[in-house]
């Protein structure tokens, strides 16, 4: 029987409702959640992203500022605007869009926003808070998983969950999250002995390696949850073939783009697993809705009221 779908549209959907409600009773109570959002220079891809975090604060009712300094800014000058921000109260998230020109020393600057408004959830203090289940700030993508196995029903307490991916941005956090949630986690990487054998084991599979439909149908466990992090573009027409062969609407979309985006995981999983993310459309949306919650969370903590249960396992 073919996994089911899914749908991170909707459940982002569903989230960004319940941010947007809870926007409207903190201004009614005269707090306005505000995000900043540094953008530093001009790259692309950036900016796409930062566009849509500002889009979805304006809609969702959170006050946003976008701040552009040049690409020849000094690590000195960055830091002092992210000073000026942790001083400033009507701005509860501050988040410095990745990656940071090569002169700027970026782990400097990440370490300079104060641990209540760091709405990404990277700062040592925060990730300390994760490991140790005190109230903090949970990094988006991984919040955004466990969001999709609660409102998917998926249970968490018991089952074997094993995460492939060791960044600081999902792959620790997210075994952290699982753990927090009383499964029984493994974690892998690029040193793993037999890693099919490994995964297989998973009720709960998190794929977050950044190669494209590396998990093909024997690393997964027949009615598995699969989770698939990775985005990949694929322009390869032989990689492409491996991937996408007789799929037809891809097929068409890759000849008239010469690219296409795909997970970590391989369609032929959708065969063998029980539930599945689809890659666009999974993982991603949750990515944005989560850093509205944690703007929100962030004004909340920082006023001292009650951190509420999203994003908490
Ligand atoms: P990193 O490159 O930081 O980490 C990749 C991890 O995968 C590393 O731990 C690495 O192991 C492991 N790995 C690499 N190759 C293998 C292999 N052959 N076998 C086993 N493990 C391997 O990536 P990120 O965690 O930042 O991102 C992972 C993916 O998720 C990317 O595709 C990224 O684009 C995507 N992503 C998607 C987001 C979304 O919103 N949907 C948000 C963030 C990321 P080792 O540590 O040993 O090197």
């Amino acid at each position: 029987m073919a996994a089911t779908i899914l749908d991170g549209n909707k459940i982002a959907n569903e989230i960004r409702a319940e941010v947007a409600a809870e926007v409207k009773a903190l201004s009614a109570a005269g707090v306005r959640p505000g995000l900043a959002v540094i953008l530093v220079g001009s790259n692309p891809a950036s900016e796409i992203y930062v566009r849509g975090k500002v889009k979805s604060s304006e809609e969702l009712g959170i006050y946003s500022e976008k701040l552009t300094p040049a690409e020849n800014i000094t690590t000195e000058e960055l830091l002092e605007l992210v000073l000026e921000l942790n001083q400033r109260d009507e701005i509860d998230g501050i988040l410095v869009q990745l990656p940071l020109p090569p002169q700027v020393d970026s782990k400097k600057i990440l370490m300079a926003v104060d641990p209540a408004k760091d709405v990404d959830g990277f700062h040592p203090v925060n990730v300390g808070f994760l490991s140790t289940q005190r109230p903090g700030l949970v990094p988006c993508t991984p919040a955004g998983i466990i969001e999709i196995l609660k409102r998917s029903n998926i249970p968490i307490a018991g089952q074997e969950a094993v995460v492939v991916g060791r960044s600081d941005i999902v792959g620790k956090p997210v075994a952290m999250l699982l753990i927090n949630g009383n499964a029984t986690v493994t974690v892998c990487h690029s040193k793993t002995r037999d890693l099919p054998g490994v995964c297989r084991r998973a009720d709960i599979l998190v794929a977050a390696i950044g190669r494209a439909g590396m998990i093909t149908r024997d690393f997964v466990k027949p009615g598995a949850t699969v989770i698939d992090v990775g985005v990949n573009k694929v322009t390869d027409p032989a990689e492409f073939a491996r991937l996408f062969v007789g799929n037809t609407k891809r097929e068409e979309s890759f000849r008239t783009k010469g690219a296409t985006l795909v997970g970590d995981v391989h369609p032929e999983v959708a065969e063998v697993a029980g539930a599945l993310t689809p890659v666009p459309g999974g993982v991603g949306p949750l990515t944005i809705a989560m850093l509205m919650a944690n703007t929100v969370n962030a004004a909340k903590l920082r006023r001292g009221t009650r951190v509420p249960e999203l994003s908490r396992v």
